[in-house]
């Protein structure tokens, strides 16, 4: 409840019925009551946690398995798992996936850095070994504090502006704080996107931001199957 709490009101209380900013604390923890309007805010209301008839860590349990097994999960491997009934895991797992799709509808507006790489195959980065399993991806990362707080990726057929462009159209919101290496293919963005910016800062490719790197790479360990993300991140908005 104290980790809802701050992703909801981590810029402060505003009442979603009269605007009003100044609360006081409700008849239960974690419950605020807006001053003006006296109506009461739970830190789960608007969220797929609202009103769960079971332990609220279980419910986190199955957000981290639903997002992080390679093959997907079933309900009844949750159920077991977590000792829940097998409906009460399989409607809540529906949830989960309805709340991680509408993340597409969220644009990032803040701090994002862009970048493309190669996904699948034998091994990663190696020229001139023909594989038709591996990808361009291009990949954006929305950067909050120290951290990366969503990742957004997209099979491209190359690497032209026109592609990149449809990408980050897609997901980025134009007013954003957009940083790209120097490839060509950004340039005629800065248009679309004022704040955009190209730098150079390593020849490989993972010396330029190292976060978004680490994110890649726990994408591509969730995609083998070899290792739980830590870098991939739930969608904040739920
Ligand atoms: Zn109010």
């Amino acid at each position: 409840m104290d980790y809802l709490t701050e992703l909801k009101w981590f810029k402060g209380f505003e009442c979603p019925q009269c605007r009003n900013t100044k609360y006081c604390n409700g008849d239960k923890e974690h419950i605020r009551q807006c001053t003006q309007c006296n109506y009461l805010f739970s830190p789960t209301s608007g969220t797929l946690f609202h009103k769960v008839k079971f332990p609220l860590l279980k419910s986190f349990y199955i957000v981290y398995f639903v997002s992080t097994s390679s093959k997907g999960i079933s309900s009844t491997e949750l159920s077991r798992k977590l000792g829940l009934r097998q409906k009460t895991c399989w409607l809540f797992k529906l949830k989960v996936m309805h709340a991680m799709k509408s993340s597409g509808n969220y644009k990032i507006e803040g701090k994002v850095e862009v970048d493309e790489t190669v996904v699948g195959g034998q091994e990663e980065g190696v020229v001139g070994r023909k594989n038709d399993k591996k990808k361009l991806v291009v990949f954006a990362v929305e950067r909050k504090g120290k951290g990366i707080s969503r990742l957004y990726g997209k099979v491209i057929p190359n690497s032209s502006a026109k592609e990149l462009g449809a990408f980050m159209k897609t997901y980025i919101s134009p007013e954003a704080s957009v940083k790209t290496d120097e490839w060509t293919g950004y340039v005629p963005l800065k248009k679309e996107f004022v704040n955009l910016k190209s730098r150079y800062i390593g020849r490989k490719k993972g010396e330029n931001f190292p976060d978004l790197h680490r994110a890649i790479m726990g994408f591509k360990g969730w995609l083998r199957g070899i290792s739980a993300s830590g870098g991939l991140i739930i969608c904040r908005h739920v």
